[in-house]
């Protein structure tokens, strides 16, 4: 449905969703570069702590883009938002603790122990922003 409204190039749409997540989940984070790039599989996102820059993986982003997977795209840009998020709030936390955790799942998104996303919480605040936005 939003391929269909759009043709910005995704380095765009991303940094647009950004700033939808951001404001919309009431994050209180700054605005930061958001990059595609190369990584390592099987990662497909990544937040520089010393950058603050946020890169997801081009390859993967551009083949979940076309195979409508888009709303798992947006949970990994949520994921390392939620990464500079503990970076401005809880600087001495680590990776994946408690504390990264507890705002991952209060914003709606699950995390296991491993630092993986999981899935979403039924009617949380992600699937609720992400269906007013008209994306499901
Ligand atoms: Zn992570």
């Amino acid at each position: 449905m939003l391929r269909a409204r759009t043709n910005l190039p995704t380095v765009l749409l991303l940094l647009r969703w950004a700033d939808y997540l951001r404001e919309g989940l009431g994050l209180r984070i700054p605005r930061v570069p958001v990059t595609l790039g190369d990584l390592v599989p099987p990662r497909v996102g990544q937040f520089d702590r010393r950058t603050r820059v946020i890169t997801l993986d081009a390859g993967w982003v551009r083949a979940s883009r076309a195979g409508g997977r888009w709303v798992s795209v947006l949970s990994v840009l949520l994921h390392e938002q939620v990464h500079l998020w503990a970076a401005v709030h809880a600087p001495g936390a680590e990776s994946h603790g408690p504390e990264f955790l507890a705002k991952a799942l209060s914003v709606g998104l699950t995390v296991g122990d491993d630092g993986v996303n999981t899935g979403f919480v039924p009617g949380g605040p992600f699937l609720t922003l992400l269906a007013a936005r008209g994306v499901r």
